[in-house]
C-alpha cells in the first residue's frame, strides 16, 4: 500500500488528492496545510496521520488543544513543521499541492529526504526551478507532474526518446475572458474571473487562469520539467479541456492525452507512476463531444504570456520576481481593490523593480520575493 503525504491537503488538489486515496486505498502518513484548522481536524480523524502541520503557529494550536486525547498524531506548526510533514521517513511519495512560493520549502524538504514528489505546486518551479532540477539530480528524486498539462506532455514523451521532441504543445482553456478584448475585461471583478469554464480550482489559479499568467507559469514550469527550449513551448487554446497538451515528435508524428477534465486522473497517475491502476474517472465520448476546437492565444490582450516567455528566456530571478508581485496583486484583486484589468501590469512594473540575478541561489529568490512583493504598487499608474 502506497504510503504518502500531502501537502496543501485542505485546497482543491489536497481535497481532490484525498478522495483518491481514498478509492485507491493508499495510507495517509502526513498531512499538512496553512491555516484550516477546521478541514485539517476532520482529515486528521479521517486518516490517522503520524504527523499533521499548520503553517499558522495560532491555527496549529487550536488544533493541537481540540485534538489531545482523541488521536495519536502530533501536530507540528510553522514552515518547518510542513517541512517535517513533507519529509517523513515513512512516506514513499509526497504530494505537494501547497500555493504559492509557500510551496517552494517543503519541495524542497521532500527532495532532501530522496522522496518521489508529486509536484502540483508549480510555483516551485516557477520561482527556482533551476535550483530545484539540480537537487532533484543531486538526491536523484523523480519529479511527477500533477498539473494536467505536464502530467499529459509526461505521459506523450513516452512515445519517444527527448532527443526526437520538436514541440510541446501546451494547451489552455483560455479561460473566462477568451475572445474578449482589454477594454472588454478591464473593469471586472473577482466575480467574473473566478467562473471559469471547464476546471474549479481554487481562487489564485482561477484569477491566473483568466489573466493568462497561469498559462505563462505553466511554459515555465514545462521548460524546467522537460528540459527544452523556450521557443520549441507553443500555447494552443483549446475551450474543451480534453486535448491536455501535445507532444510533436521529429517525424511530424503528434502525440496527445486526452480525457474529461478532472484533476484526479492527473493526481492518480503522478502518484501510480509507472503503475496505472482502474478509476472510477468519466470515460471520453468523442462522438457525443462532436468536435474539437483549437485557437492561437491572444497575448495583447493576455501580456502575462509575454512576460513570462522573457522570464523563460532571461532566467535568473525574474520568474520568483513576477511570482510574488503577482501573489499580492491577485490577492489584491480578490479583496476588490484593483480592477482585472490592472493586474497584470502592476506585476510587471513590480517585477521590473527587483533587481536582476542571473545565478540566484535559494536565498536570492526568497529575497526576490520579498522585494517584488514590496514593489508593488496597487495605484500604479497603468491604464
Ligand atoms: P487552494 O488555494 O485551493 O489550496 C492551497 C492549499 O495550500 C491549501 O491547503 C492551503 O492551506 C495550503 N497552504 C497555504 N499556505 C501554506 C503553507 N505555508 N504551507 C503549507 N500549505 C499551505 O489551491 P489549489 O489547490 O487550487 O492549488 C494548489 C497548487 O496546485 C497551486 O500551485 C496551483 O497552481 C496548483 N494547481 C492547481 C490546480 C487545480 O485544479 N486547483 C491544477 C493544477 C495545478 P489552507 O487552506 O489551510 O490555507
Amino acid at each position: 500500500m502506497k504510503k504518502l503525504s500531502v501537502i496543501g491537503s485542505t485546497g482543491s488538489i489536497g481535497t481532490q488528492a484525498l478522495q483518491v486515496v481514498e478509492e485507491r486505498g493508499y495510507q495517509v502518513v502526513g498531512l499538512a496545510a496553512g491555516k484550516n484548522d477546521a478541514l485539517l481536524e476532520e482529515q486528521i480523524l479521517r486518516f490517522h496521520p503520524i504527523c499533521a502541520a499548520l503553517f499558522d503557529e495560532n491555527a496549529a494550536q487550536s488544533l493541537r488543544r481540540r485534538l489531545q486525547g482523541k488521536c495519536d498524531t502530533e501536530i507540528l506548526s510553522g514552515k518547518d513543521g510542513v517541512c517535517k510533514v513533507a519529509s517523513l521517513d515513512s512516506a514513499d511519495t509526497v504530494l505537494n499541492a501547497a500555493l504559492g512560493i509557500a510551496g517552494l520549502a517543503p519541495t524542497v524538504a521532500a527532495i532532501k529526504a530522496g522522496k518521489p514528489l508529486a509536484l502540483a505546486n508549480k510555483e516551485s518551479l516557477v520561482c527556482a526551478g533551476d535550483l530545484v532540477n539540480a537537487l532533484a539530480k543531486q538526491y536523484g528524486v523523480p519529479i511527477l507532474p500533477v498539473d494536467s498539462e505536464h502530467n499529459a506532455i509526461f505521459q506523450c514523451l513516452q512515445a519517444g526518446k527527448a532527443d526526437a521532441v520538436e514541440r510541446i504543445l501546451l494547451t489552455a482553456s483560455g479561460g473566462p475572458f477568451f475572445g474578449k478584448k482589454a477594454d472588454e475585461i478591464a473593469n471586472m471583478g473577482a466575480e467574473q474571473a473566478l467562473k471559469h469554464p471547464s476546471w474549479s480550482m481554487g481562487a489564485k489559479i482561477t484569477v491566473d487562469s483568466a489573466t493568462m499568467m497561469n498559462k505563462g507559469f505553466e511554459m515555465i514550469e514545462a521548460m524546467h520539467l522537460f528540459h527544452v527550449r523556450p521557443e520549441q513551448i507553443e500555447v494552443v487554446v483549446h475551450r474543451e479541456s480534453i486535448v491536455h497538451s501535445m507532444v510533436e515528435f521529429c517525424d511530424g508524428s503528434v502525440i496527445a492525452q486526452m480525457s474529461p477534465p478532472d484533476m484526479r486522473l492527473p493526481i492518480q497517475h503522478a502518484i501510480d507512476y509507472p503503475q496505472r491502476f482502474p478509476s472510477q474517472r468519466k470515460r471520453l465520448d468523442l462522438t457525443a463531444l462532436g468536435k474539437l476546437t483549437f485557437f492561437k492565444p491572444d497575448e495583447v490582450t493576455f501580456p502575462a504570456m509575454r512576460l513570462c516567455r522573457e522570464a523563460m528566456e532571461r532566467g535568473g530571478n525574474l520568474g520568483a520576481a513576477i511570482n510574488g508581485a503577482n501573489e499580492v496583486a491577485v490577492a489584491a484583486f480578490l479583496r476588490g481593490e484593483i480592477p482585472f484589468g490592472k493586474i497584470t501590469p502592476i506585476v510587471e512594473c513590480a517585477a521590473r523593480r527587483v533587481p536582476f540575478v542571473q545565478h540566484p541561489t535559494f536565498e536570492d529568490i526568497y529575497e526576490t520575493d520579498r522585494l517584488a512583493r514590496a514593489s508593488v504598487r496597487l495605484d500604479e499608474e497603468v491604464l
